[in-house]
């Protein structure tokens, strides 16, 4: 297990005032626990049974905060609103964004994402829609709150092709400013640097925890 206090001094000497999200979909509860004894209090998960199961493993009274980052089934989204994620990262489309609204009886904060390496085995909007896409949903879903944007980097061994697509994203979010976007979800253990650098605030990693 990784010493997270020396994590987040890294961190921070790249930009202070990054939010870490420790992604634990690979992990147990137990490992959740022996981050959180180091202070860790933001949790991710891709999928809505793992996040209920380990809610349901772990003391509420921890207060652990939840955030969904995986492709979400219309099947599962009343399961995921009954467990009152922080953030529902992973809003792919304004259909989707629907599906949720109107199932939703309180307002859930929420990230756009966007597919900026144009990828087809990745979910989210392409650059060209995310701006309208982006208004339409605060336009016609009232209990999605959005807050920004997430994205993942280009999967790529090229470091500039990685950087092309983080620089997309973080021009996107800029343009989403003026409309009240104020989180931008980019970076994972294998370039979480490069996304800093590019203007990410908020970091997703798993793998470089647990090791
Ligand atoms: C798994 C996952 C991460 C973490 O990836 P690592 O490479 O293990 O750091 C971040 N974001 C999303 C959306 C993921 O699915």
């Amino acid at each position: 297990m990784i010493n997270l206090k020396a994590l987040l001094k890294e961190i921070s000497s790249i930009k202070p005032g990054v939010r870490l999200i420790a992604v634990s979909k690979n992990v147990t509860s137990a490992e959740v626990l022996a981050l959180h004894a180091q202070g860790q209090l933001e949790y991710g998960e891709n999928r809505v049974q793992e996040m209920a199961k380990k809610q349901s493993e772990i003391s509420a009274a921890l207060d652990l905060k939840w955030h969904m980052i995986g492709r979400l089934q219309n099947n599962k989204i009343n399961q995921l609103i009954s467990l009152r994620p922080t953030l529902w990262q992973s809003c792919d489309s304004l259909e989707r964004a629907h599906e949720v609204d109107k199932r939703l009886n309180y307002k859930l904060d929420t990230l756009l994402q966007i597919n900026s390496a144009n990828e087809d085995t990745k979910q989210g909007v392409l650059p060209s829609n995310a701006i309208e896409t982006y208004l339409k949903i605060q336009e016609l879903c009232p209990n999605i709150n959005l807050k920004g944007i997430m994205s993942i980097g280009a999967h790529s061994d090229d470091e500039k092709e990685i950087q092309k697509s983080f620089e997309l994203s973080y021009k996107i979010y800029e343009e989403l400013k003026p409309h009240g976007a104020q989180i931008c979800s980019m970076g994972m253990s294998s370039d979480f640097k490069l996304a800093i650098k590019c203007g990410s605030n908020m970091i997703r990693l798993g793998t470089i925890l647990y090791v």
